[in-house]
């Protein structure tokens, strides 16, 4: 049996990377073990909000993640059916880095997360996959297959990022409470210019056939386009529906190249616990939502930070162990409270059919556009992510700038409800 250090990290995804970078620059070794040949680029998460900024700040990796992204200051709501677009400004409310999103592939700040976890210590196994674990008393015993071998690696503690199928939380005793939507998820990434047709390099677009996302990825010209389809059609043929799908949805007569595309199912779903004694899980490994306004990597990362400091602090025997299962009860409440309740709301208003409430949703938007205390209340909301980060002494303990800010009783970046 080969020591794999204090943490082991199973899963090399954004939470498992940013796991381990943390923990590693804190002290902490770590094994990081991923079962495919190199970090999955499949299109994912794209947009960085300032919540994440400021991570990547800290973290000490920005400026490298900076060189691959694309700022973008604006975000435009567009109600096709209605001929409306309105767009909102990042507002200047915390000055730089955070007065922007950046726009870039998850895989390419993954990469640069990952580097910089090497060069921290972390031992990085990738085609080594976990199929099995057992606990002692003081340690995690887990069974890896690489190149058709088995072999067990021993830690103190163990991390579940395996994403949204993951074997971690599959070998716990716990369920995986929610519901799955009855459509899925396709993620496109193609070429087209989309700047001629009237999109900023960020929309959101509310209609029930056209809705989605379309937002700038490179700066070649690379553009994410989103929609939904029902589930009950065949996933494996969904290429086959694509073509018929985008002469509806873009616009006439354009010519595009597609680069990708990945299909997702949709489900609001979280662990009962994301602790089992040594075990814990962050990410989607803990829960899945819906990706409309990007809540699910956010949240993720999140779980990343909050996690790796608490687990930290208890290797080097400076909090107890009790400290873990605050971490699993915030972190499931940030979920369910802010991110899936928001991710929900955000997903039945895109998909809206009655006119009378599409009317409000459109007031709504014209207040977001005009008037800037709506407008900083949206695109503050994401803060909300980083809940409680539990330690007095957490490096992330004073980063929320959002704290004591008024944002009534929104419950999602686009409601307009203020109380
Ligand atoms: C098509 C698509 C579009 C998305 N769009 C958005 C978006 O616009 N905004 C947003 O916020 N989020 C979006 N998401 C969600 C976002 O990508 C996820 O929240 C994010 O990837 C979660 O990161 P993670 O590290 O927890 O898991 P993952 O990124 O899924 O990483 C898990 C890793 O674990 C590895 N693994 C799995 N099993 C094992 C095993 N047994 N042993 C070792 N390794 C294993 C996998 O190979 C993978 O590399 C999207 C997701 C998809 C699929």
């Amino acid at each position: 049996m080969e020591d794999a250090g204090d943490v082991l990290i199973v899963g090399a995804g954004p939470v498992g990377v940013f796991s381990a970078l943390a923990l590693a620059q804190t002290g902490v070794s770590v094994t990081l073990i991923e079962a495919g040949p190199k970090i999955l680029d499949s299109p994912r998460n794209a947009v960085l909000m300032p919540s994440t900024i400021l991570i990547f700040q800290e973290l000490g990796i920005l400026p490298e993640v900076e060189e691959l992204a694309i700022p973008v200051t604006t975000f435009a709501l567009h109600v096709p059916g209605y001929g409306e677009k309105f767009l909102l400004r990042y507002p200047e409310m915390f000055g730089w880095p955070i007065d922007r999103q950046l726009h870039v592939g998850q895989h390419l700040f993954t990469g640069v997360g990952l580097e910089h976890a090497r060069r921290a210590g972390v031992d990085v196994r990738f085609d080594t996959a976990l199929v099995g674990l057992r606990q002692t008393g003081d340690h995690v015993i887990a069974q890896v297959e690489s190149g058709g071998e088995r072999q067990e690696l021993r830690a103190k503690w163990l991390i579940g990022a395996d994403g949204g199928r993951s074997t971690v939380r599959g070998l716990m005793n716990v369920t995986f409470d929610g519901f799955t939507w009855d459509n899925r998820f396709v993620a496109t990434n193609i070429y087209l210019p989309f700047e001629r047709y009237g999109y900023e390099p960020a929309n959101f677009i509310c209609d029930p056939v056209y809705g989605g996302v379309v937002a700038l990825l490179s700066k070649d010209g690379l553009w994410r386009v989103t929609y939904q389809e029902d589930a009950a059609l065949p996933g494996e043929t969904f290429m086959e529906r694509l073509p018929e799908r985008f002469d509806r949805i873009l616009p006439k007569g354009a010519d595009y190249v597609i680069d990708s595309a990945s299909p997702y199912a949709l489900n609001q779903r979280a662990a009962s616990s994301l602790r089992e004694g040594r075990v814990l899980l962050a990410g989607d490994a803990a829960h899945v939502t819906n990706p409309n306004g990007g809540m699910g990597l956010t949240g993720g990362i999140w779980d990343a930070m909050v996690l790796s400091d608490v687990l930290g602090a208890v290797v080097r025997g400076e909090a107890d162990e009790a400290i873990l299962d605050a971490y699993s009860k915030e972190r499931l409440r940030v979920f369910w409270e802010v991110a899936s309740a928001s991710a929900v709301e955000n997903k039945r208003m895109q998909e809206r059919t009655d006119p009378a409430e599409r009317e409000r949703d459109i007031e709504g938007f014209r207040a977001l556009a005009n008037d800037p205390e709506q407008g900083k209340a949206l695109f503050a909301y994401p803060f909300r992510l980083i809940g409680d980060t539990l330690r007095p002494e957490s490096r992330w303990a004073t980063i929320d700038l959002t704290r004591g800010m008024a944002m009534g009783a929104k419950s999602s970046q686009l409601s307009t409800s203020r109380t």
